[in-house]
Parts: C-alpha cells; structure tokens; sequence
C-alpha cells in the first residue's frame, strides 16, 4: 500500500492545489492532506476549522483522500501515518530553490521518506494562495482560481466581492 502526505498551508486551497491532490491521487493508494497549524506564514486569513471545511467541501470527489491537521515536522506527520512519500508542488524557480533545501533536510531527518515533485499545470503557474486573498480583498471575482465552497468562505469574509453570476446579471440589464 502506497501512502503520501500532501502538507500544506492552505489558506485557502485553490486549483492549484486540487490540481496536485488530483494528480497525486492517482499514483498512490491513499493521499493524506496535511493543514500545517503552526504555520510561520503570519497572520491566516482563514482559521484551521475553515481551512478544513473547505478542503473536505473540495475534495469530496476523491475516495483515497483523508484531510488531518498537524503540527510540527513533516517528516513526523509522515511517520505517524506510515507514509513514506511527501508530496510537493513545483511553481517557479523560486520554489524549486526552498523545496530543494527543505527535501534534502528531510532526507537527512529519515531517509526512508521521500519527496515527490509534481510541476504545476500551465494554467496554475501563476496561482497562490497570497494572490488570491489579494485579489478577494479588493473585490475581485475569484472564482476562476478557487472551488466554490472557498469561494462561499470569501463572501463571509468580504461582503463586497463581485461574483461572476452577479456581473452577468448585471450585463443582461
Ligand atoms: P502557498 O504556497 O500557495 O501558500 P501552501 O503552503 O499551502 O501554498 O502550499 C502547499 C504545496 O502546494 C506546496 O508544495 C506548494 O508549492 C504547492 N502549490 C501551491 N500552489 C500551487 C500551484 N498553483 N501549482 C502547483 N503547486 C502549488
């Protein structure tokens, strides 16, 4: 049985993320999701609770997928769910220079675990979720970028966000 740890901040998940889980999903027999709760990456738009609701809302499709919340060590997360792969995605240079470092450091911390690469799909090589956030907070339709349950979260959180259907509404007067 071959089992991989997908972590992550996910704050929120958006199609690139969903792109490598589907990916992801397809070469190993279980794919565990893991939302890293101590993030270093200040301030989250969304708490944990959030985060988790939209990725089980998002990923419901898929029936090897489990969604946990973990703090600490990949490499520990990994071991404590018998997986032996972690998967990561690759967007630009500039990735690939920090997930080198950090893959070679887990190597050291466990060399029976390794990392898998997957390069991002041309359509997302653009996307994070910063960019996102950026784009919601100043009223701009994301629903391009991001599933719908995460698109729901955003007009909690800004109630002034322009939603395609409502620009088409407002074309058809
Ligand atoms: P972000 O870098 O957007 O804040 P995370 O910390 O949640 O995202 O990243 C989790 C993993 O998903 C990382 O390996 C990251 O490189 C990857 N990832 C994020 N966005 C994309 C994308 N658009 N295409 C491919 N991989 C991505």
């Amino acid at each position: 049985m071959k089992r991989a740890v997908y972590p992550g901040t996910f704050d929120p998940i958006t199609f690139g993320h969903l792109d490598i889980i589907e990916r992801s999903a397809k070469v190993v027999d279980e794919l565990v999701i893991g939302i890293l709760a101590d993030s270093r990456k200040k301030n989250p738009l969304f708490t944990i609770e959030e985060r988790l609701h939209m990725l089980q809302e998002s990923t419901k499709q898929f029936s090897n997928i489990s969604i946990q919340v973990f703090d600490g060590m990949t490499v520990d997360f990994a071991k404590k769910n018998n997986a032996n792969l972690i998967i990561r995605g690759l967007r630009a240079v500039t990735d690939f220079e920090s997930e080198l470092q950090i893959s070679q450091a887990n190597q050291q911390l466990d060399s029976s675990i390794d990392t898998m690469f997957f390069t991002t799909s041309l359509e997302y090589a653009f996307l994070s979720s910063s960019i996102v956030k950026e784009m919601a907070s100043y009223g701009t339709d994301i629903s391009l970028f991001v599933p719908k349950p995460v698109v729901g979260m955003f007009h909690q959180k800004f109630p002034d966000l322009i939603s395609a259907e409502k620009l088409n509404e407002t074309s058809l007067l």
